[in-house]
């Protein structure tokens, strides 16, 4: 199925206004032209236009589009990777940057939406890593010691917490980490937008940039309608990422993840759920994320079909694992599904590269941009505009092509289907 424009989802079903952004017509000049307006791209555009700089994003759809119109809305604090693990990879000094600025990322992001008065339903009721299995639980353990040990607020909850706080007694344990929380995505996409234009951002929508050349010691960005001629570039495609730059897009695995949601739930039943709304993800092999949202939904996440899908009966597996979760769900109706593309980068890390001089490069959140992408948008307006009042908090990385790229439907297939089978019988 191809995807629509706008997709479909209860995010576009419940968003106020739709963010109609005009087409680049003719010849523009811009200090720094962004490719990209997720996220990403919108958080950098709102904090160069706030520090004064000229900028222009151009965005193939319109802002809010892709993944940050429709992900979970989890904010989750960290990286894939333990601090302790970061830290041993990336060295002391930068080690501590990275792990400070991931796991400051939600606070940056709900203070960003609090200044700003973005209307996005943001709630910091704490994210909740659940694990159902040792293996999971270990690993859960050692994230939470290593979090303690550096006084993040986090603590352990036994099964008997778990089953409290999430409706079910599937858990063993988990980490409850205070910093987390949910809002309306599309809803903050559509705010970020709109007060990165006010601050004096250019915004473009159905501008899909096809080549971006050097001519004349600038870059230039061509679209059906028209060009941007720029001294900077940012590329912030993440999951969307095409042949705009040689070798991106074989860069990274740009994975569907898909959400079921329920119908609003009786006060009753959303309070048996999850009674004080924190967000959960469970650390199985293939992730399942999940939250209440403002009306009272239940929005069930997880890996679903490589292709997009619009409604619940696509995603069987998670309406029929959500029933399993919590029984007392059976005749509640699942009103939407939806779908959409995650970047995976071979090391499960963000990337950020500097190919060219003038060029850069972000993205791979691997499914946890929410707050990072926004949080990044500030480092990467600082990076473009040569201020080096703090140090950046990623590493720079080159380009790497992932070697048999190509096949990677095939590889993505076969590790979802060993993980749903690990997955429902406990292996
Ligand atoms: C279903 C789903 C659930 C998720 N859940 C969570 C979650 O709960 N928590 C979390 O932290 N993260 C989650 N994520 C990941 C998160 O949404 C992303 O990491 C984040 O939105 C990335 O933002 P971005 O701006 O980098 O990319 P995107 O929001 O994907 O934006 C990229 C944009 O680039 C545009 N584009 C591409 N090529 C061009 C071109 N040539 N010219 C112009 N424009 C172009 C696209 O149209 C697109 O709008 C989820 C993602 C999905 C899909």
């Amino acid at each position: 199925m191809p995807e629509s424009t706008p997709p479909r989802s209860l995010y576009r079903e419940t968003a106020d206004g739709t963010g109609s952004y005009p087409t680049l017509a003719g010849a523009q000049r811009a200090r720094i032209a962004i490719v990209g307006g997720g996220f990403t791209g919108l958080s950098t555009a709102l904090h160069l236009a706030e520090a004064g700089d000229d900028v222009a994003v151009l965005e193939a759809q319109q802002p809010g589009w892709g993944a940050s119109g429709r992900n979970g809305g989890q904010v989750n604090p960290g990286l894939k990777y333990d601090p302790d693990t970061i830290e041993a990879m990336f060295g002391p000094e930068l080690g501590l940057r990275t792990i400070d600025f991931s796991y400051g990322a939600p606070d940056f992001t709900f203070g960003l939406i609090k200044r700003l008065s973005i209307a996005c339903e943001a709630r910091q009721n704490g994210t909740i890593r659940a694990a159902i299995r040792p293996k999971p639980e270990a690993a859960v353990r050692a994230t939470a010691a290593q979090c303690a040990r550096r006084g993040m607020p986090v603590d352990m909850l036994d099964a008997k917490a778990m089953a409290a706080r999430t409706g079910t007694d599937r858990y063993t344990s988990g980490m409850f980490d205070a910093r987390g929380g949910d809002l309306h995505p599309l809803k903050y996409s559509l705010g970020l937008a709109a007060a990165a234009q006010s601050a004096g951002a250019r915004i473009f929508g159905g501008s899909e940039v096809f080549a971006l050349k050097r001519e004349a010691g600038r870059w230039v960005l061509k679209t059906t309608g028209g060009t941007v001629s720029a001294e900077k570039v940012l590329i912030a495609t993440n999951g969307y990422t095409g042949a705009l730059w040689p070798g991106l897009e074989q860069s990274l695995v740009p994975v569907f993840s898909a959400i079921a949601a329920t119908e609003p739930l009786t006060p009753a039943l959303a309070a048996a759920i999850l009674p004080e709304r924190p967000v959960v993800y469970e650390a199985g092999n293939i992730t399942v994320y999940y939250r209440i949202d403002a009306d009272g939904r239940l929005l069930m996440g997880g890996r679903g079909p490589m292709s997009p899908i619009e409604n619940a009966s696509a995603i069987r597996y998670l309406t029929d694992y959500a029933l399993r979760l919590w029984p007392a769900l059976a005749g509640v109706r699942w009103t939407h599904g939806w779908n959409g593309r995650v970047a995976i980068t071979k090391d499960h890390l963000l990337h950020v590269h500097e190919p060219e001089d003038g060029v850069l490069i972000c993205l791979g959140y691997n499914g946890r941009g929410v707050a990072m992408a926004s949080a990044m948008g500030a480092a990467l307006a600082q990076r473009l505009r040569g201020d080096e009042t703090s140090p950046f908090p990623m590493p720079i990385s080159p380009l790497k092509p992932i070697r048999f790229h190509r096949f990677w439907p095939l590889g993505v297939k076969a590790a979802i289907l060993s993980g749903r089978l690990k997955d429902r019988f406990g292996l």
